[in-house]
């Protein structure tokens, strides 16, 4: 028999919109991702981005505090290893993540530890097939698979993965390889402020490299950085090729100029990439409108519909402007509330 709704997954969408989908009696199933070394390397491992955070100073309702005290209520026995790490300065990415989902499965969500891969929606009821070789049908759909960092796409960049090179800063800066000596950031926006900004903490210094003479990131963030005496933006540059050798990794970056041919090495430690994001939509290609940059289209204005009915968005797989956790977990309510409405409205 068909579910009444299939989420595809794991980040603040998917389990806010697994929330409201099981309080609305929609039983439904969330396919929250597979752990894979492939995911691994591409940061799609389940419970998504914020997974890879610390402190997660935004999401309302989580001000400074101890939780550990809440976390070992409120998580499974096997989780509860995030009670004794708890930093007890407020919530952070992965505890946020453990609750959310957490909070779906007590509301009665079920979940399977596996990837989508393939999706057909040219009838109803619609069928998705797994990594795992699972197939289901679904008389609903909601995505909400998220989005991922840009790499540059260099071989050396490759070679040096987790060896120096990562694309999460919060997730690495800390490591003892990254301690006191030089790093470089890519990037101009927010997110390289950002980083540049964590890692200044740790490095001996921080070198962010930008394509072009001015930031893009807000004024606020760019002055941060600007101000930093730990931080030297190294402005019309790219990266040319990642140095390093097999027993230490990345040892430094050879850049270029884009201004003339020139190019000029620096010493570092560790690449961190914030060059943006990819959405993961690779198994929605020809089965839904994605834009240009390949995020889902959102057909109504302040609706979840896509260019399949019945097949719902939610959460920065379709979202390129906000990127937030609390704006996921509000279009994953409004994708779990369209989906219950739109089922009715069928008669299912
Ligand atoms: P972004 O704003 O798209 O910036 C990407 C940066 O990477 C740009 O400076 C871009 O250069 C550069 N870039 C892109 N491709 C490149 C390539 N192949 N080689 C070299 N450089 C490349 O992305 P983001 O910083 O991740 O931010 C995304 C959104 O999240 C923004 O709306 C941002 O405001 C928001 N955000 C906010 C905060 C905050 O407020 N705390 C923190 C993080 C992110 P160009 O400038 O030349 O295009």
């Amino acid at each position: 028999m068909a579910e009444h709704v299939v989420i595809v997954g794991s980040g603040p969408a998917g389990w806010t919109a697994a929330i409201y989908a099981a309080r609305a009696n929609l039983n439904p199933l969330v396919f929250e991702g597979a752990v894979t070394e492939e995911n691994r390397q591409d940061g799609t491992l389940p419970l998504g981005q914020l997974a890879l955070t610390t402190e997660v100073e935004n999401f309302p309702g989580f001000p400074a505090g101890d939780l550990s005290g809440f976390l070992t209520t409120s998580l499974d026995e096997e989780h509860r290893y995030l009670a004794d790490m708890h930093h007890k300065q407020g919530v952070s990415g992965p505890e946020l993540m453990h609750l959310m989902r957490k909070q779906a499965s007590n509301c009665g969500a079920r979940i399977e530890t596996d990837d989508i891969v393939e999706v057909d929606f040219s009838n109803r009821p619609f069928k998705l097939k797994s990594l795992g070789g699972k197939e289901v049908e679904a008389e609903a759909v909601i995505l909400a698979t998220g989005a991922r960092a840009n790499y540059l796409g260099l071989p050396s960049e490759d070679k040096y993965k987790n060896r120096g090179v990562s694309a999460c800063a919060v997730c690495d800066g800390a490591l003892p390889r990254f301690r006191n000596k030089p790093l470089v950031v890519v990037g101009g926006g927010d997110s390289a402020c950002e980083e540049a900004d964590y890692l200044s903490k740790f490095a001996s210094m921080v070198h962010m490299i930008h394509r072009r003479d001015e930031l893009r990131a807000s004024k606020v963030m760019a002055d941060r950085v600007l101000n930093n005496p730990k931080i030297t933006v190294e402005w019309n540059s790219v990266i040319d090729e990642v140095l390093g050798n097999d027993e230490t990794g990345v040892t430094g970056a050879r850049l270029k100029s884009t201004v003339d041919d020139s190019t000029r090495e620096l010493e570092a430690s560790g690449m961190f990439l914030a060059i943006g994001h990819t959405p993961n939509t690779r198994f929605l290609e020809g089965k839904v409108d994605l834009t240009p940059k390949k995020y889902v289209v959102w057909t109504t204005p302040f609706r979840t519909t896509t260019s399949v009915e019945g097949v719902f968005a939610a959460g920065d797989v379709a979202d390129d402007y906000y990127r937030q956790a609390c704006t996921a977990a509000g279009t994953g309510c409004m994708a779990a509330l369209d989906a219950e409405r739109w089922l009715a409205s069928q008669g299912l």
